[in-house]
């Protein structure tokens, strides 16, 4: 008897820092829509839109093509537009900058906490003072996965007749406690929209896609507005009468009305079929991201300080990235040469994010703003792989895998 050879490292597989997750029934599902009568415009988009809402518990939810335009789309819906003033922590994807931007609105940001990534009621206020104390809207971002004092927020941004927008591209699933009651990110208890990716590294996808929710039946109709074109074929919105109605209260069939010049953002029908599929598993998904962060956790709490996962906050969360803080200067090697390192081994790692506040267009159009826990966290943060199809295996392997780089 031979003992099992250890494979070689060349014929481990790949273990990338997220990917989707993509079963029989989810194929099955998309072929479905494929055969139907609709590829868009069809019942799976309203189909989507209700499973959204029972998932998070929210009023209305308004499905379209990706994040960015969920994000823009909720822009123009709370009335953002020139000269308006957004208020946007640094450490998130651009588009939670840009969409807003886009729309009108000049940007401020705001510092986060080193250890969390998240912003806090102190950066809140401190970005207020530097709008010169008055801006209409923040948009809050559930980074990670994690929701932080959402509670403080809420009440500073009310103060000052703040709109808040929750970005929850990585959290949803996420839910947190005011009092006694749990809430579901994607809710608005505390918010007024908020919006969800379902890109394929995010924990459900549509392959591209977008949602926003809202307890507001006016809102959600603007949303529906600006999804598509800016046109409406509502007959109670038309407000050229001559044109609209070939009698009173008998709208012409063909008709339809513009309000305001807009894009194409819908979601189809296929997208909408895998979002349904995907939606359906988001408690087994998320069950299965929280064993593999425990695992990772426990494997990785020996390693601290040098090496530590980022602060968890006091929610309930589904994790969408698995990111840990890396002392590299004091552990004698750069992030770009641990990547590499990494890589060779099989492992993808990769940084959320360079702060939004230092992108060269933000950085050229409003100077460089100092945000030292921006500038910390992102020194620091290293995702690591991360996703519903890993083993606790695959956990340990990467976690081998540091400590040898790192010689922990
Ligand atoms: C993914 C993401 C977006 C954009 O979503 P897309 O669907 O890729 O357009 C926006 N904000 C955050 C925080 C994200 O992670």
């Amino acid at each position: 008897m031979t003992a099992p050879q250890p494979k070689a490292e060349g014929t481990l597989p790949f273990l990338p820092y997220g990917r989707q997750i993509i079963e029989e029934d989810d194929i099955a599902a998309v072929s479905e829509a494929l055969r139907g009568d609709y590829l868009t415009t069809g019942p799976l988009i309203a189909g989507f839109e209700k499973a959204l809402c029972a998932s998070v518990k929210a009023e209305h939810a308004v499905v379209c093509s990706n994040g960015t335009a969920a994000l823009y789309m909720a822009a123009k819906a709370l009335g953002i537009g020139p000269g308006a003033t957004v208020i946007v922590p640094s450490i998130t994807f651009l588009a939670t900058a840009s969409a807003p931007h886009l729309a009108g609105a000049e940007i401020v940001f705001a510092d986060v906490d080193p250890d969390s990534g998240l912003m806090r009621p102190s950066d809140l206020e401190a970005a207020l003072a530097r709008a010169g104390g008055k801006a209409d809207a923040v948009f809050n971002v559930h980074l990670n996965g994690q929701c932080g004092a959402v509670e403080s927020i809420a009440q500073i941004a009310r103060q000052h007749d703040l709109k808040i927008l929750d970005d929850a591209s990585h959290a949803i699933g996420t839910r947190y406690r005011i009092g006694g009651d749990e809430k579901c990110v994607g809710e608005n208890a505390l918010s007024d929209m908020t919006v969800f990716s379902f890109h394929p590294v995010k924990t459900v996808t549509m392959g591209e896609g977008g949602a926003v929710t809202t307890n507001d039946p006016q809102w959600a109709e603007a949303l529906r507005l600006y999804r598509n074109h800016g046109m409406t074929r509502d007959a109670a919105l038309f407000e050229t009468q001559e044109d609209a109605f070939a009698a009173p209260g008998a709208p012409n069939p063909w008709y339809y009305e513009l309000t305001e010049p807009g894009f194409n953002w819908r979601a189809t029908d296929i997208q909408c079929a895998l979002g349904l599929s995907q939606l359906a598993k988001l408690s087994r998904f998320a069950a299965r991201r929280r064993a593999l962060a425990a695992a990772y956790d426990s494997l990785l709490a020996p390693l601290a300080p040098v090496l530590r996962p980022v602060a968890h906050s006091d929610c309930q969360p589904t994790l969408h990235l698995y990111p840990v803080l890396i002392d590299f200067a004091a552990l004698g090697l750069s992030r770009a040469e641990a990547m590499a390192r990494l890589a060779a081994e099989g492992i993808g790692t990769q940084v959320h994010y360079y702060p939004v506040h230092r992108q060269r267009y933000y950085a050229a159009r409003y100077g460089r703003t100092e945000l030292p826990g921006a500038d910390a966290y992102y020194a620091r943060t290293l995702s690591l792989p991360f996703y519903a199809a890993m083993t606790i295996s695959d956990v340990t392997r990467v976690v081998e895998s540091l400590k040898r780089i790192f010689g922990l």
